[in-house]
């Protein structure tokens, strides 16, 4: 058989019978999916369509992603007429135009003081990235010793060596546990039922925890750490909203010892807590934002690291013509991702869509609440347009419970996210109370006959 026959692209071409053997599914149970498969054939606005012809309302926006609803007519348009005039330029020794204009706008709706923007194409990346610019800048300043990071336990940042190290969720590590890059230790996480179960919003115990940093620094030497990275808001964990004034009092910390904080924003950025970033809406700025997902609407694979000028200009030293940082990617600034980001930011300006989160959040959070009382619900966390609920979980059977939750739902056409013993909903910024109703409905349907 020749190469050409090889390819056998007719037996491949859609409407013929799908062989699911080949493709091997992320993060997913791939036999049992194989099973009994979701496949999703098309998408608009707050819904999917299934193979099946099933209407799924989508109560994740993808996957934390897809903030202004699905194929939103000027995105789709902005990456058709991209690909049409410029389909890939590279990003070394080269750019175009998009790149310069998706930096500046995004930096635009940033903190004040984070005025460079760094191209990657995923949160992980962005998030290896960020460990990296840490590590440059201390050297930059010949202050290169300082190569310790602190994470957070429960913390989700990715799957890069970097990202899983700095992470702190068990399963994601155990078998890379040989692995992992050195000099990381982990702050404890904020997680406590027993005191903070069903607090809206901030829970007000549990500030204390963040002084547990400067337990770790001081074991160390502070003159030995790089960088502290955390997510504003737990996303992957089950939404894990921060103490009130803990996130404050891991600037103070860190600027006490001129340390890096990072914010991995790659769930909280782009509106999901009713500003551009988490940063803004708890007032703590942080010397680097990790972003990704919603930057492009999920269209298309984007992250990136936004820093201040003291790290860029920490770089910008040397002969002019030398490359100041060894990194970056064969997709940094790729011209259908950062087309996909302009049109994206200029959706979510011209229909207020981080203001309409804003408002809409304290629907959200009665309607969540409201399954406070349904039968093994542990605890229940909100912020902004994001929440986790808590199941107790079953002996021998981690996670069952939320999984058996999550294909109920399905089953009633609705998308939730099973995350270890919770369900978290994320729903598009451009909900309606309608869905929300629809959401809570069918997840109290799916809690009360659940496992
Ligand atoms: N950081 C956080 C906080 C995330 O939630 C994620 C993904 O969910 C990532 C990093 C990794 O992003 P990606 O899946 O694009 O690599």
């Amino acid at each position: 058989m020749n190469v050409r026959d090889k390819f056998n692209l007719e037996k491949l071409a859609s409407g013929k019978e799908i062989n699911m053997d080949p493709l091997w599914l992320p993060f997913t149970p791939n036999r049992q999916f194989k099973a009994s498969p979701r496949l999703i054939e098309n998408a608009k606005d707050m819904y999917y369509k299934t193979s099946t012809g099933k209407s799924i309302l989508d109560g994740i926006a993808g996957l934390w992603c897809v903030n202004a609803g699905h194929c939103r007519k000027p995105i789709v348009k902005a990456i058709q007429s991209q690909v049409e005039k410029l389909d890939y330029a590279t990003a070394f020794n080269m750019s175009h135009e998009g790149a310069f204009r998706a930096a500046e706008s995004i930096t635009n709706i940033a903190p004040s003081g984070l005025n460079h923007v760094f191209f990657t194409s995923s949160g992980s990346e962005a998030v290896d990235s960020a460990l990296k610019i840490a590590l440059g800048y201390h050297r930059a300043k010949n202050d290169g010793q300082r190569h310790r990071f602190i994470g957070r336990q429960k913390a989700y940042h990715g799957v890069g060596f970097g990202g899983i190290s700095v992470g702190g969720i068990v399963p994601n590590r155990k078998m890379f546990s040989s692995s992992l890059i050195p000099g990381v230790d982990h702050l404890p996480h904020t997680l406590n039922i027993e005191k903070n179960a069903f607090s809206k919003g901030e829970p007000n115990s549990g500030v204390e925890l963040a002084d547990e940093l400067e337990n770790i620094i001081l074991l160390h030497d502070p003159s030995n750490i790089a960088g502290v990275i955390v997510e504003p808001i737990s996303g992957s964990a089950g939404v894990l909203v921060p103490p009130r004034g803990y996130l404050k009092r891991l600037r103070e910390i860190c600027s006490k010892y001129k340390i890096l904080l990072i914010f991995d924003e790659v769930i909280t950025g782009f509106g999901r807590t009713g500003e551009a970033f988490a940063a803004q809406k708890f007032q703590v700025t942080p010397d680097m934002i990790v972003f990704a997902k919603g930057v492009t609407n999920g269209t298309v694979p984007m992250g990136g690291v936004i820093v201040n000028s003291d790290i860029y200009n920490a770089f910008m030293h040397g002969p002019d013509w030398a490359i100041e940082f060894y990194h970056g990617y064969t997709y940094s600034g790729h011209p259908l991702a950062t087309a996909a980001a302009n049109a994206t930011l200029k959706v979510y300006r011209d229909e207020n869509l981080f203001e309409r989160s804003n408002e809409l959040s304290s629907y959200f959070e009665d309607a969540v609440h409201s399954l406070k009382g349904l039968r093994n619900v542990v605890d229940i966390r909100n912020y902004g347009l994001m929440c986790g609920i808590q199941f107790l979980p079953i002996a021998e059977k981690p996670s069952q419970r939320a999984y058996d939750i999550f294909e109920k739902c399905f089953e009633k056409n609705v998308l939730v996210r099973p995350a270890g013993e919770n369900i978290a909903l994320t729903p598009p910024l451009i909900a309606e109370k309608k869905h929300i109703d629809i959401i809570i409905d069918t997840l109290k349907w799916a809690i009360n006959s659940s496992i």
